[in-house]
């Protein structure tokens, strides 16, 4: 390990930890009891406990390239982020989850270009995102617009989890799709009336709004 690394793991271990070990130890003693799951991008430039200012115990994670979902299909590969859909929703009972998409998202800009021969599961992988895809010359603008319909793509496809859709359908789960402006350290959020992206405080969807939230619109817009 490089001295750097070793430096940070110090840092951890003598200042931050001791100030959060007795929440640590309730949360080993209690069990964790996530109310969210967050589906984010692995880019290093989102920080899921950072955006929804949360600490220990509050967010289950999951970060793949592209916060993609796969199709709920059992029968091809090792689906991790599947796995954690399942595993969030059926063992801990998330009541909301999270699919945070966000801007110069290397995977979406991808999606544009050639991918290296060599990178194979990068090219299937993101086969996920080809129906966002606009036919238009590549601009940031059509970058932003991609973004924001394969989040709208993804939350679709977590709406053909029989677990997901009968939850939300019972009111008892939540969906919500966010678009994240790194450089603006902003929060954009789907509206399912509209299908269209907005400043947080104008699309959230409360309990009680509707049963199916994604029935009957089309959010590829
Ligand atoms: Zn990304």
């Amino acid at each position: 390990m490089s001295d750097e690394i070793l430096r940070r793991l110090r840092r951890f271990q003598t200042r931050y930890f001791p100030r959060l070990r007795s929440q640590f130890r309730h949360l080993v003693e209690q069990g964790q009891h996530p109310t969210v799951l967050f589906i984010g991008c692995s880019d290093s430039r989102v920080l899921p406990y950072l955006i929804m200012d949360s600490g220990p115990g509050e967010l289950f994670i999951v970060r793949n390239v592209g916060n993609f979902v796969p199709p709920y299909d059992a029968s091809q590969g090792y689906h991790g982020t599947a796995a954690a859909v399942e595993f969030a929703v059926l063992n801990l009972n998330v009541s909301e989850i999270v699919v945070c998409g966000h801007s110069h998202c290397g995977a979406v800009r991808a999606l544009y270009t050639d991918v290296p021969a060599e990178a194979r599961h990068m090219a299937k992988w993101l086969d996920l995102g080809r129906d966002a895809v606009l036919p238009v010359t590549l601009s940031e603008e059509a970058l932003r617009r991609t973004e924001q319909r394969s989040v709208a793509l993804q939350l679709e496809r977590l709406m053909d989890y029989p677990m997901v859709r009968q939850r939300v359908e019972a009111g008892r789960l939540f969906l919500r799709g966010w678009h994240y402006l790194i450089e603006e350290g902003k929060i954009l959020v789907l509206d399912v009336e509209s299908g269209k992206f907005s400043s947080f405080d104008a699309g959230l969807h409360q309990p009680g709004d509707r049963n199916d939230p994604l029935a009957g619109v089309d959010l590829l817009q």
